[in-house]
């Protein structure tokens, strides 16, 4: 059982950073950042005796906090500076958030489900992660009131790489996200230099569907 110690989380996250990360992750800046964010505290209770695993596991609403090398791997595909702004298409739980916002300079988090939002809204703040904010809205049109992003990250699979966020990403930026079929996919990394867009394809993966306009018509197909 995990205690709310902080020695003992520490503890553990020295695990999962060792064990799960180094080696496979190259980035010191990124396995630094997932040592330092809490994330036992952004689940609820009764899953936190499993945080620390390699696994995705379920946060309410039939959605995941993602695999802690898939928020590491995206997290160092993006190359974040610390002067960057970026957008997180995905919510959930805010661990993703958190751990980019220890990175860059400002997050922005976008997110469809409203008890999902409102805990991930009230759990960054607790923790007083002053450098993100949240939204409720349809992010697969991504949040051009805020735009241009260095960097975007989507953190639920796309059927495509949604135009909008396309046309959000700042020229020199980095978009992430898991693209494919409904039930399988792979990281895409688009790289945005001079109005042109390169595109490489790497790590499969499998990710709760993107909900919306420009994702699945719905959860279930
Ligand atoms: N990044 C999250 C974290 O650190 O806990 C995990 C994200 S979970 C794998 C995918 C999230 O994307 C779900 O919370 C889901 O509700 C959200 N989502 C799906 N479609 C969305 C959309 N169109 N706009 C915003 N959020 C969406």
């Amino acid at each position: 059982m995990i205690s709310d110690s902080p020695d003992i989380s520490l503890h553990l996250r020295r695990m999962m950073v060792e064990t799960q990360l180094r080696g496979r992750i190259g980035s010191e800046r990124v396995l630094d950042a997932m040592l330092r964010v809490p994330r036992h505290l952004f689940m609820p209770p009764e899953i936190r005796p499993f945080a620390y695993e390699d696994r995705a596991l379920p946060i309410g609403e039939n959605q995941t906090i993602s695999q802690p090398f898939m928020v590491a791997v995206m997290t160092e595909m993006l190359e974040p500076r610390e002067t960057d702004r970026a957008l997180e298409v995905g919510t959930g739980s805010g661990y993703q958030a958190a751990v980019l916002s220890l990175l860059c300079r400002e997050v922005c988090t976008v997110e469809r489900i409203r008890p999902l939002y409102e805990r991930a809204t009230a759990t960054l703040a607790e923790l007083g992660y002053g450098n993100v904010s949240t939204y409720l809205s349809d992010g697969s049109i991504g949040l051009p009131d805020h735009a241009p992003y260095d960097l975007i990250i989507v953190t639920a699979a796309a059927p495509n790489v949604p135009e909008p966020l396309l046309e959000q990403l700042a020229d020199g930026g980095r978009l992430v996200a898991p693209v494919g079929l409904r039930y399988e996919q792979a990281l895409v990394l688009i790289e945005k230099a001079g109005g042109e867009f390169r595109q490489s394809w790497s790590t499969p993966c499998v990710f709760v569907p993107l909900v919306g306009r420009h994702g699945f018509l719905s959860g279930d197909e």
